[in-house]
């Protein structure tokens, strides 16, 4: 059968009713073709993972305690996982325990049930501007009011935080949480600096504000340096999400949250009512990658990857764009954050982005208010390292023509007249 309209439409809940596929999608099924290099996707390079080793992990699982791992297990999780999760959340200097993590299926389940948790319909939840399209997704299937704190080089700006939190304040009304990617953020591609996290940790307590912090990327940090998390300073406010997609594997669907005792007890029902537990199989996987192998020099090998991948499109970008272009430079994990001059839109140059072989992100995806037009995500972490300055290459020519037209049609008000790079931000390692 095929609807041209959608007649179950006066049927569905109230936060369905705004959930829409985006129409870049129908552009990702092409620009997942082989002639397409796709900065698109943020995926991490699996091809750095020895699949042979990964076999006999896999194998063994079920070899040695297979009637277990086919079995239904606990709404927390295993224990044992969460002991060793513990351990690469203690590498990274993040305290916790076993007792305070819930294993989810990925850190998306993660931001899913914490928004279930949270927010009712209009909720206010503020979260940086730019952040990661899941979250948003997770937040607007539960009808949150997304506000955005701007960022600079040194992530989320408190100046910009302070403002809203004494808007909210003027109009009666408090954030039900702030939603922060603190390390190496998806999609800018910078970190929260360490005296801003003292700041942001300040005014949590000053206006009680509960705060979720979504570390994926905080061990992929280039030069291996580490940032206070937000859990070590101010525990009691800190819900906090990890997940072994970007350390290990994203298929393995490993997540996890830590929180204080009742929101954790609260998200061990809402996860029951939703999945039960989470797979045994997987679970004990994970559990056996980290007792057997050598996961802090995998997690090395995969960081060393993604630094050579970072240079390779940084020094393109620096050789490929049109000046009046500019982006972050990142110090760790997958992205890269530009910003095109005025006149060009970076979803209307999708179509013909894809055409010049090459696909990104539009910057509209990664705010919840329509912004975002003259930004885009370049995610460096999953093409070939030749493939890579060949679609920067490719992008390059597409922003020159198109500046030529912008150029033409405003002539020398043109935006692009401006200085080279201006505004590029965020350093190696800083
Ligand atoms: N948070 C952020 C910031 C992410 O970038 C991602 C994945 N790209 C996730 C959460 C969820 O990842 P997963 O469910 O694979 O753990």
């Amino acid at each position: 059968m095929r609807f041209d309209t959608d007649p179950y439409l006066t049927r569905y809940a109230d936060r369905v009713q705004g959930m829409r596929a985006s129409e870049i999608r129908a552009l990702f099924a092409v620009a997942s073709r082989p002639e397409v290099v796709s900065f698109a996707g943020g995926m991490p390079d699996t091809s750095a993972l020895d699949l042979e080793v990964m076999e006999e992990v896999v194998a063994s699982v079920i070899r040695d305690d297979g009637a277990t791992a086919l079995q239904y297990g606990g709404g927390q999780g295993r224990e044992p996982l969460r002991e060793l999760l513990v351990e690469v959340m203690h590498h990274e200097g993040v305290p916790g325990n076993a007792d305070e993590l819930v294993i989810t299926v990925g850190g998306q389940q993660a931001l899913e049930l914490i928004a279930k948790c949270f927010v009712d319909p209009g909720d206010v939840v503020l979260a940086e501007g730019p952040t990661y399209v899941g979250g948003i997704g997770a937040l607007s299937s539960h009808q949150a009011e997304v506000r955005h704190i701007a960022m600079d080089a040194d992530g989320m700006r408190i100046d910009a935080l302070e403002d809203e939190l004494a808007r909210l304040a003027s109009e009666g009304r408090q954030a039900t949480y702030l939603y922060t990617i603190p390390n190496h953020q998806n999609p800018a591609g910078v970190s929260m600096s360490v005296e801003r996290r003292h700041r942001l940790a300040e005014l949590a307590e000053a206006h009680d504000l509960l705060v979720v912090e979504d570390n994926p990327y905080g061990l992929l940090d280039f030069a291996g340096q580490t940032y206070p998390s937000l859990r070590e300073l101010i525990p009691d406010r800190v819900i906090y999400v990890g997940t072994v997609s970007k350390t290990i594997a994203p298929g393995l669907r490993t997540g996890w949250i830590a929180a204080p005792a009742p929101i954790r007890d609260k998200l061990v029902l809402l996860r029951e009512a939703a999945d039960l537990c989470a797979s045994n199989l997987t679970q004990m996987i994970v559990e056996r990658w980290l007792t057997s192998q050598p996961w802090r020099e995998q997690i090395k090998r995969f960081t060393e990857v993604y630094h050579e991948k970072a240079d390779v499109m940084l020094g393109a970008l620096d050789e490929q764009m049109p000046a009046g272009v500019t982006w972050t430079v990142p110090a760790g994990a997958f992205y890269v954050w530009l910003t095109v001059p005025a006149g060009i839109d970076t979803s209307d140059l999708l179509a013909k982005a894809v055409n010049h072989r090459v696909a990104y992100v539009p910057g509209r995806g990664f705010y919840a208010d329509g912004t975002g037009g003259s930004q885009a995500r370049l995610c460096f972490s999953y093409p070939e390292v030749a493939r890579i300055s060949e679609g920067v290459v490719r992008l390059g020519e597409l922003l020159h023509e198109e500046l030529e037209l912008v150029q033409a049609v405003f002539g020398d008000t043109a935006p692009q007249a401006r200085t080279r790079h201006e505004g590029s931000s965020g350093s190696r390692g800083g």
